[in-house]
């Protein structure tokens, strides 16, 4: 007889909600062992008895074999006396969520599922509201702890018989799967184009035959309202762009699988990895040609995403059965900088200009969430975007400490919340200049606080008095923090890696408050583990009129030129400002030389603008880093050669870096007629090569062997490759965002981060 061993063991990660119960139950059957599973506060506990061989496999198999969107931190097991049982059950987790519940994030479609989607003779064909354990809503649909269907936007529907057969069989795919559900019993589309409306199958239909015809629609998804019209029609794109009054920024395109974003774009495996992952986020990709130019203008990369909800599937199979199997333009349902439209009345209010139809259902949304955005830089996937999929996902911190929430910046806003060693950053926000984002802001804050059942007595917000986001900040009880913008871009990256310091930060972006009252924005910032003080920057220019001169890009470019050639630059800059009224210039130059309206700016995103204007892309912008992104759109694949000449010298704060010769070298390549691939070419090798040596003087002073590099500017693939490679050339070790995207977006956990450590600049 074999030996009868019983053990305890205990799996951490992500493991709720996303099957792991019922495949445990399942390797148990199949070693044939007793024993239990349940759900508890940390993970999934397991008692497993049976012959040692048997236990022994069982243990090893779950840390081999998993769920596909299971991720497994640890695997733990101790020794129990055996207890003679036989059989496998699944315990239920019991009375009240523990505080530390895991809310799973959204799933996208799984294989499973789209089979039975596409399979004629199984009765969720084409059904759009079908999922299971290993896929469907979770975020976006749920009230509050524990994660059970009575808590989420579920809860008015009832099972139907055969629905509750497969909740209620651990052997099923569908065991507790709580937004299980079939045309029988679940949500249903209904269709609105004027006149009657279409319900169900009909509505599907009739949505993709519209589609086909060149219309817009407003679809209702997963997170919120997409607006969808064919990609391939320039007619119906420029329409959309029209009454979103966006005339350039890119929109997002939804391709029916990954063969046909191979179709449109180079696509690597990591890039692939990301299309086809639970997260199932837009991946920026290099485009192969110019088709579909009308959804990017001017850009070499194409936003991209699979279809995501049995929705997407089922609506990309109806169109290819009626000939059009061709990309969807895919972007978010909101006007301009607003949330994303969450329920018919928001859309029919908000987006019937752009849309002729309307395709909803009646499974509400409680957390709005718009696609997340990725993109490969530096062999690492990341993120530009963090919202479904991603959220509530936690950051894991390397030290914990009281609770905090962390407000964020203006820009791409998110906040933070840390509970312990874990960070769990809210959805993308948006510009919360925005007042309907200051709501969506407000609204997120009470439904994520609720779900992870949080009171932080302490806040953390940006050191700009009057960013919108202190003041909310300051309207909550509780002491306040400021944090420096920069400071928290740095400490972003420190926090996601567990780095103590002392390091070099070096934060790159369009704008932030200054501890000087002036627009940082190049900051090259020494930390040690308790304090922080700043050691470099662009040598300042001014901003002539403020943050209008971020989308009239030849408004700083004006305040270089000046700065750079003296007083004969009208003479020296030729024709390059022959574009912009004469009478606008000479009030710029009014405000150059009094300093009224004018702010000093160390901001390198403003100096990329600038470039972008002096090179020639363009002088003015109708979203933000436009200039900078078509410019580096236009690099050829292989590295840039030597670049412009920056001058590093010590300033009354730090190194300066004088950008006035690259702008005398720009000026005169751009008059000398040679080509735009070349001076952008250069400006890179330029810009990235005065980083690093810069960074290299800094930390050969101080004795600092790693740099954490972030700020939306590392968001340019080429800058974060150049300057991530000249550094490690240099001996230094370089760290980067993954986790949290490098823009604003990821801010919060760096202000949470110096919150939690007790940061201080230091004098
Ligand atoms: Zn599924
Ligand atoms: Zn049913
Ligand atoms: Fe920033």
């Amino acid at each position: 007889m074999a030996r009868i061993i019983r053990k305890k063991i205990l799996i951490t990660g992500v493991v709720q909600g996303v099957g792991f119960r019922p495949h445990v139950y399942k390797l148990a059957l199949e070693g044939a062992l007793g024993g239990w599973v349940k759900n508890d506060a940390s993970g999934v506990t397991i008692e497993a008895e049976g012959p040692a061989a048997g236990v022994g496999k069982f243990i090893r198999e779950l840390s081999r074999r998993k769920p596909a969107a299971a991720r497994i931190d640890s695997v733990s097991s101790s020794d129990l006396s055996p207890a003679g049982q036989k059989d496998f059950s699944i315990a239920k987790s019991g009375g009240r969520a523990p505080a530390s519940a895991i809310i799973p994030a959204d799933l996208a479609l799984c294989a499973d599922c789209l089979g039975d989607l596409l399979d004629p003779s199984d009765r969720r064909y084409l059904y759009p509201f079908t999922n299971c354990t290993n896929c469907g809503p979770r975020y976006t649909i749920v009230k509050t702890v524990p994660y059970d269907r009575p808590f989420t936007t579920m809860a008015g529907f009832s099972m139907c018989p055969a629905c509750l057969r497969e909740y209620r069989d651990p052997l099923d795919r569908r065991f507790h799967a709580q937004p299980n559900a079939c045309p029988a019993c679940g949500p249903s589309l209904k269709l609105e184009a004027g006149g009657k409306p279409l319900l169900g199958a009909a509505a599907l239909e009739k949505a993709a035959e519209l589609l086909i015809s060149g219309r817009t629609g407003a679809l209702q998804s997963l997170g919120g309202f997409h607006l969808a019209c064919r990609a391939d029609d320039k007619a119906a794109v420029a329409r959309l762009r029209a009454a979103k009054r966006r005339p350039h920024k890119p929109f997002a395109v939804m391709l029916p699988s990954l063969a046909a974003a191979r179709k449109y774009c180079r696509v690597s495996a990591l890039e692939a990895a990301a299309l086809i992952s639970p997260e199932a986020p837009v991946v920026m990709l290099r485009r192969r040609s110019r088709e579909l130019e009308a959804a990017a203008p001017g850009l070499s990369k194409l936003g991209v995403m699979l279809p995501y909800t049995p929705l997407h599937a089922a609506l990309f199979a109806l169109l290819e059965k009626k000939g059009f199997a061709g990309p969807l333009v895919m972007t978010s349902g909101n006007f301009r900088d607003e949330p994303i439209c969450k329920d018919l009345a928001e859309a029919g209010k908000r987006l019937s200009g752009p849309a002729s139809f309307t395709l909803s259902h009646d499974r509400p949304i409680h957390n709005r969430a718009d696609d997340s955005v990725a993109f490969e830089a530096a062999g690492e996937l990341r993120l530009a975007r963090r919202a479904r999929g991603f959220v509530p996902s936690a950051v894991k911190l390397s030290s914990g400490g009281r609770q905090v929430l962390a407000c964020g910046a203006d820009l791409k806003n998110a906040f933070c919340f840390t509970r312990g060693k874990e960070a769990f950053l809210s959805q993308h926000i948006g510009d919360l200049s925005e007042p309907l984002n200051q709501e969506f802001f407000r609204e997120t804050l009470a439904n994520l606080g609720r779900l992870l059942k949080v009171r932080p007595a302490l806040t953390a917000h940006d050191l700009h008095p009057d960013y919108a986001s202190s003041g909310l900040a300051r309207s909550l009880p509780g002491r306040k923090l400021a944090v420096q913008h920069h400071a928290a871009h740095a400490l972003s990256v420190a926090a996601e890696h567990g780095l103590d310091g002392p390091f070099l930060g070096l934060a790159f972006d369009g704008t932030g408050y200054g501890t000087d009252g002036k627009i940082w924005g190049s900051e090259f910032l020494l930390f040690d583990k308790k304090t922080w003080r700043r050691a470099g920057h662009l040598k300042y220019f001014g901003l002539p009129g403020g943050d209008i001169a971020a989308l009239e890009i030849w408004r700083p470019a004006l305040a270089l030129v000046k700065d750079a050639f003296g007083p004969g630059w009208r003479r020296a800059a030729g024709s390059l400002f022959a574009a912009v009224p004469s009478r606008r210039a000479a009030t710029v130059e009014r405000m150059l030389d009094s300093g009224v309206n004018c702010p000093q700016t160390s901001s390198m995103g403003r100096l990329l603008d600038a470039f972008s204007f002096l090179a020639g892309i363009r002088a003015e912008a109708t979203y933000e880093a436009q200039g900078p992104m078509e410019l580096e759109s236009l690099l050829p694949g292989t590295r840039p050669g030597p670049g412009y000449n920056f001058r590093i010298s010590a300033g009354p704060s730090g190194l300066e870096i004088d950008p006035a010769p690259a702008v005398r070298s720009v000026v005169a390549d751009r008059l000398a007629g040679r080509p735009l691939a070349l001076i952008s070419a250069r400006l890179h090798s330029g810009i990235a090569g005065a980083a690093v040596e810069a960074a290299r003087v800094l930390a050969r002073q101080s004795g600092l062997k790693s740099v954490c590099l972030s700020g939306g500017v590392f968001q340019n693939r080429v800058l974060l490759e150049l300057v991530t490679a000249g550094l490690q050339k240099a001996g230094l070790t370089v760290y980067t965002n993954r986790q949290v995207p490098a823009n604003d977006g990821g801010i919060a956990l760096g202000q949470a981060w110096y919150a939690l450590k007790g940061y201080k600049e230091k004098n």
